[in-house]
């Protein structure tokens, strides 16, 4: 059977990266992906300014200046942020200045206001030494002009924002987000808002794989229940290639006698690529691949146990929308964490095992608890509240508490 890397690496190399960009307001976004690197139009800082409330003098002017022997400056302009110096400070002159403020020419230091005193209406006596060019943050200090601020494929979080918003972008070129069409399959399912006939269970699947497109920064399309009927099932399949980048169906993809996902792939001209992975929970994943004129989709074919399919979804589908949203290949992978179990793990050895539970970081050391009850695939219960996945890799039965273990959080992923 397919070990899980390679499944990883087969899916990958399906994806080809989103090419489509759309222009957004900047106020809109937020977790957004830049498609289009950006180069400064200005300097940063765009003048030299002060970064105190002062006085800006010449350094030379105060250079033996102390606080028994205060120096006394005239005191020639007032200059408040956002205000243009109209003139240049001369030898025995200083000017009155505010933080954010353009320092005026003439003038290579800022004393601090705290350093001083007022005398008589136009005067300010300097009470310290200060060192030459203090306080002044210089023009082109952070960035120059037609230096890189951003790179394509950077997240915008509250600090890019701020960038380019400072850059005089209010409209910016986003990456589209994935679309990505779920259906849920199965004679047994219901909407929530039925009451359940014996037998029935509610469609969980349709409502998890949205929130889970959601997070990884996807448009969920859901398309609903499809009974495990060939023709009506063939229908919905080809219409959610038709309208998607990627379909994540569930159910239907074991070896039992209403198991037609994958046949129907096949039928519709998919390229299957995976039919089944060593993985535990998750084992029948079928991934195929269509073209669709100059589209592609990738078809993910999920097991319908609703821990299986999320699993699938942390593992495997979530590096291939990260590498269809345009993020650079470093974002793609699970971000893997070495902790400590705090309770034996174990697993058949036959497949590569994933456990749920609780990561926390205990005096600065990541520590792994097993969510209590069940692990069984169907229990979608105890795998709310927990944050993480731990592997137990093929060929071992147990990790021993104590012991470490890989991780990765999957309420960040
Ligand atoms: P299947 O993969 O179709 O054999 O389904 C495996 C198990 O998952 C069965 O117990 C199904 O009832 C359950 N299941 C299938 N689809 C869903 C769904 N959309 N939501 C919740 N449970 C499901
Ligand atoms: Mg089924």
């Amino acid at each position: 059977m397919l070990p899980v890397s390679h499944a990883e690496k087969i899916i990958l190399d399906l994806v080809r990266p989103s090419s489509g960009i759309e222009s957004i307001d900047l106020n809109l976004a937020t977790g957004r992906i830049l498609a289009t690197s950006i180069v400064s139009r200005l300097d940063f800082p765009h003048w030299d300014n002060s970064a105190m409330d002062g006085y800006a003098v010449k350094f030379a002017d105060v250079r033996s200046s102390t606080s028994k022997h205060p120096i006394t400056l005239e005191v020639v302009e007032e200059i408040p942020a956002g205000y243009q110096p109209q003139r240049e400070i001369q030898s025995g002159e200083a000017a009155r200045i505010f933080t954010g403020a353009i320092v005026p020419a003439g003038a290579d230091t800022i004393v601090m206001q705290e350093h001083t005193q007022p005398v008589q209406k136009n005067f300010v006596k300097i009470q310290i030494t200060p060192t030459a060019r203090s306080f002044i943050r210089q023009r082109g200090e952070y960035a120059r002009i037609g230096d890189s601020l951003l790179a394509a494929g950077t997240v915008l979080n509250p600090a890019e924002i701020a960038i380019l918003a400072a850059t005089g972008c209010s409209e910016v070129e986003v990456y589209r987000r994935p679309r990505v069409a779920i259906l849920s399959t199965g004679d047994e399912l219901v909407t929530p808002n039925r009451l359940l006939k014996p037998g029935q269970i509610v469609d969980s699947n349709q409502y998890a794989l949205a929130a889970f497109v959601q997070q990884a920064g996807g448009i969920p399309i859901c398309m609903g229940i499809v009974p495990d009927d060939r023709a009506k099932l063939t229908a919905a399949m080809s219409e959610a290639i038709s309208s998607a980048d990627f379909v994540l169906s569930t159910g239907g993809v074991s070896v039992g006698d209403y198991d037609y996902v994958e046949d129907i792939l096949a039928e519709l001209g998919g390229d299957i690529q995976i039919r089944a992975v060593a993985i535990k929970p998750g084992k029948p994943l079928t991934v195929a691949k269509f073209n669709r004129g100059d589209r592609s989709v990738v078809y993910f074919g999920l097991p319908g146990n609703p821990v299986s399919a999320l699993v699938s979804c942390w593992r495997f589908v979530k590096p291939a929308m990260a590498k269809l949203a345009g993020l650079p290949k470093s974002s793609w992978y699970p971000k893997w964490i070495e902790a400590i179990t705090t309770q034996d793990l174990t697993a058949d050895g036959k497949r590569e095992t994933y456990l749920w539970g609780k990561l926390e970081l205990i005096d600065g050391i990541h520590h792994f608890t097993l969510a209590g009850g069940s692990h069984s695939s169907g229990n979608l219960i105890n795998l709310a509240g927990t944050n993480a996945l731990a592997v137990i890799p093929v060929n071992t039965n147990i990790i021993t508490a104590g012991s470490k273990v890989q991780v990765f959080n999957v309420s960040s992923v």
